[in-house]
């Protein structure tokens, strides 16, 4: 067979073969997407740390004094905006050596593809995180999983590797410890290290989002998320914690502290784990009430 014909054979039987890439590149839409992409100027939150996401998808940045870490990488079109943001504070993206990923859905994890062929970082998620994060496919059973659907589907991240529950990556100066906290999906991740300035450390918690979001038909209650997120919930409630960061910045109440930021450090809070947590808890008390088991949580 000449070349050429087997090329065009390939071509012919190629969506046929099996699910197709996704263009990397490709903007994600989403009824939110266009608000969650605005760009918001970056910042430093506290000595090691600082804020290169967009107005709606957090993307955060760790000095370590030997490269740089990555913590999330928004829509595919956020990646451009992330680049730029840390291009802003006088660094560069090619010193980036990790992206950890909160948990694999397509704001979070869909500029990861993009971002890595900007730096060539591998990716950390859970155990339980890689097979979505390695095919930019839903897996069955995340309570935002459509069956024979692209819904939900984002770019593939490449060289993906596992941090298991309580695992201390170690990069340069600082440690970041995965603490798994499933729920809102099973390979969920929050990410804790220290940032210390003027003789001050500080505790970071990136907690995950608990929020018992889903696809119709998906029941908290009965498939067990709904155990998992007080559990996890209980856990983020529990870390050492001076400073709660989290996916999106409404969580954590970025805008409200960055209207405070000349008075001290207004992400400073040791109770914000505490309430956090509570406030997951009522947002699933709601959604168990939808579910009919509202005694579920007493
Ligand atoms: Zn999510």
């Amino acid at each position: 067979m000449n070349r050429v014909f087997t090329c065009l054979l390939v071509l012919f039987l190629l969506p046929a073969c099996g699910p197709r890439d996704l263009e990397p590149d490709a903007a994600i839409e989403c009824e939110r997407c266009a608000d969650w992409n605005e760009p918001l100027d970056p910042f430093r939150i506290h000595g090691n740390t600082w804020y290169v996401g967009t107005d709606g998808l957090s993307a955060i940045l760790i000095e370590t004094g030997d490269g740089l870490v990555l913590i999330d990488g928004g829509l595919p079109q956020s990646a451009a905006l992330i680049e730029a943001s840390i291009r802003e504070l006088g660094f560069d993206a090619h010193d980036i050596v990790a992206i950890l990923l909160s948990h694999p859905h397509y704001d979070h994890a869909g500029g990861i593809n993009a971002l890595q062929r900007m730096t060539g970082a591998s990716v950390y998620t859970s155990e339980a995180g890689i097979v979505t994060l390695g095919s930019g496919r839903l897996q069955e059973g995340d309570p935002q999983h459509v069956a024979d659907s692209d819904d939900g589907r984002f770019p593939a991240a490449r060289n993906v590797l596992a941090a298991g529950d309580g695992e201390r990556l170690v990069f340069g100066e600082v440690g970041i410890t995965a603490v798994h906290t499933p729920g809102h999906t099973a390979g969920s991740v929050t990410w804790t290290w220290q940032s210390c300035a003027l003789g001050t450390c500080y505790d970071v918690v990136y907690a995950d989002s608990l929020t018992p979001v889903s696809a119709p038909g998906f029941s908290f209650a009965e498939s067990g998320a709904a155990t998992s997120l007080i559990e996890s919930a209980g856990v983020i409630a529990d870390l050492e914690c001076d400073i709660l960061l989290s996916p999106h910045p409404f969580f954590f109440g970025l805008y409200d502290k960055l209207e405070r930021i000349d008075e001290g450090n207004p992400f400073v809070n040791e109770l914000a784990c505490t309430f956090y947590a509570e406030e997951a808890l009522g947002w699933l008390e709601q959604r168990l009430e939808a579910e009919g088991y509202s005694r579920y949580l007493e």
